[in-house]
């Protein structure tokens, strides 16, 4: 058995069976996908629109990719007639323009609102206050459908800080499904979180992640 496959097979044992595993493969090539794949994974999450456009077309039509990188709107023909989820929808622009495309190609596109969680400002995402407002707002946007949220800790070994950026993630999510009246575009199943990676899954899964998101403990290090 391969590093890969022997990973992903800890990963699932490991994992709650209502945790979603999205596997990481941003900068991993397709041979890579291949032998996650045939391990039994089917869900991988990529972070740049052409390398994402480029391994779907060579890949098996039954994986589900989901985009988690920073997408820039004149990108979007690359991911949208792909992706099954867009989990980094980081600002209203974006949003707006993926609701625009799903509208035009007669599709409803899945989507999550991106969370800036992290202490550091380079992160991106909706601050609490904007992610409350675009949730109100999600019936001006009916090519997309908001399933929940998503986010990013700090990058610290700090467990306390980590758990503290994720709390604000399930706090905001426990939040709006508290409030469904003020969010009446929102559809029945809001409330997916995706959050945790390599180094901090396992809290993650602790604290109520629904997808978590794992790309170097599969595959390995990146080299960018
Ligand atoms: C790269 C990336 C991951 C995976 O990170 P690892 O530390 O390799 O597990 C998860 N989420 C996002 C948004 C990423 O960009």
């Amino acid at each position: 058995m391969t590093g890969i496959a022997s990973a992903i097979r800890t990963l699932k044992e490991e994992l709650p069976s209502n945790v979603t595993l999205v596997a990481v493969s941003k900068f991993h090539p397709a041979e890579a996908v291949a032998e996650a794949y045939a391990a039994g994974q089917r869900i991988f999450g990529e972070s740049r629109p052409q390398e994402m456009h480029a391994k779907a077309g060579v890949l098996p039509a039954d994986i589900s990719w989901h985009f988690i990188g920073h997408l820039q709107t004149n990108k979007l023909k690359y991911v949208l007639p792909v992706a099954a989820m867009v989990e980094s929808v980081d600002s209203r622009h974006l949003l707006a323009a993926i609701d625009k495309w799903g509208r035009e190609n007669g599709k409803v596109i899945d989507v999550l609102i991106e969370i800036h969680i992290a202490s550091e400002d380079t992160k991106q995402g909706f601050s609490r206050e904007e992610a409350l407002q675009v949730l109100a707002d999600a019936a001006q946007y009916p090519g997309v459908r908001i399933l929940g949220l998503m986010g990013m800790a700090t990058l610290t070994d700090d467990e306390n800080i980590i758990r503290s950026d994720f709390s604000r993630l399930v706090a905001l999510r426990d939040e709006v499904v508290a409030g469904k009246e003020r969010f009446p575009g929102l559809p029945e199943r809001f409330g997916i979180l995706s959050f945790g990676m390599t180094h901090d899954y396992r809290i993650a899964v602790s604290m109520g992640a629904d997808i978590v998101r794992i790309g170097t403990l599969i595959f390995g290090e990146r080299t960018y």
